[in-house]
């Protein structure tokens, strides 16, 4: 029988910066915590922009995800809490930046992350359900660790002009990642973000997006909204800054759909 206390493990992941990685998975995460999932969110992107935007101050940053990768600490002693109850992040810090230098010469440098996160579940006694990797927005070593660990990858897609050429390169890259480090790599779904109902473009990419990708678009459609883009700045998940907004209902819609694909999926 499948082991059903083990963690799913998803790689928010686009190559391309500002389409939505981070929001998705503080928001996503945050939504998947108040429906009662254990959620830990792994800052993965040296800007750290998912541990600010979950109020976790520079200065509390001891440990990073650096430490992690670089073998100096365990997860366990990096994962701090957030406000939000059943949601844990393992925070980065602009040390990242050196991971690829440091650990060149080791030649399983790509599971670092695996690793760590497999040592983590043997050493939890509260395992998590998900675990989000907040990639950072290139294919560098960070990503492919990403890529390594995960059993899927998520990717937002922001709603623009460019976005298939984008998708189709991504495509070629999990193409290798599966060919190379992790045959069993899937895509969980493509989550379209910073939707606009005014835009007539916006509409037209959803359409294109859909006939391109299938069933792996999720129904949930990420509409832009302003307190989506406040929220960080207050250091607060929307769905603790406003609850009512259209993104933070987005947000739950988003994490009700991936847990009946989950189910779905351990049915099959
Ligand atoms: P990435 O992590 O892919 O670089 P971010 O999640 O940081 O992208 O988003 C880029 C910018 O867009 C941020 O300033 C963020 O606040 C804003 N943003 C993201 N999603 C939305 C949305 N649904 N509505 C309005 N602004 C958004
Ligand atoms: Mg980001």
């Amino acid at each position: 029988m499948a082991d059903l206390s083990k963690a799913r493990i998803l790689a928010v992941a686009n190559q391309k910066g500002g389409v939505g990685k981070t929001t998705t998975a503080i928001n996503l995460g945050t939504a998947l915590a108040a429906i009662g999932e254990k959620v830990l969110i792994v800052d993965l992107d040296p800007q750290g922009n998912a541990s600010t935007g979950l109020g976790i101050d520079r200065k509390a940053r001891k440990r990073s995800t650096y430490d992690v990768l670089v073998g100096e600490a365990r997860f366990r002693q990096v994962i701090l809490p957030t406000a939000v109850p059943g949601l844990d992040i393992a925070p980065s810090t602009m040390d990242l930046l050196g991971v690829e230098v440091e650990i060149a010469s080791d030649k399983q440098r790509a599971y670092r992350l695996r690793d760590a996160l497999s040592q983590l579940q043997q050493d939890g006694d509260d395992p998590y359900s998900y675990v989000l990797v907040d990639c950072p927005p290139s294919f560098n070593i960070l990503t492919i660790n990403s890529l390594a660990a995960a059993q899927a990858i998520l990717v937002p897609l922001q709603c623009e002009f460019f976005a298939l050429e984008g998708l189709s390169q991504l495509l070629r890259t999990v193409d290798q990642v599966r060919a190379t480090l992790n045959p069993a790599l899937t895509i969980q779904g493509v989550v379209l973000t910073m939707f606009d109902a005014r835009n007539n473009l916006s509409g037209q990419v959803v359409a294109d997006v859909r006939q391109f990708m299938g069933d792996k678009v999720f129904d949930t459609i990420i509409p832009r909204n302003v307190r989506v883009s406040e929220a960080p700045s207050h250091g607060k998940p929307v769905l603790l800054y406003d609850l009512n907004c259209s993104g933070s209902q987005a947000y739950l819609k988003l994490a009700s759909e991936i847990i009946q694909r989950e189910r779905a999926l351990k049915a099959a």
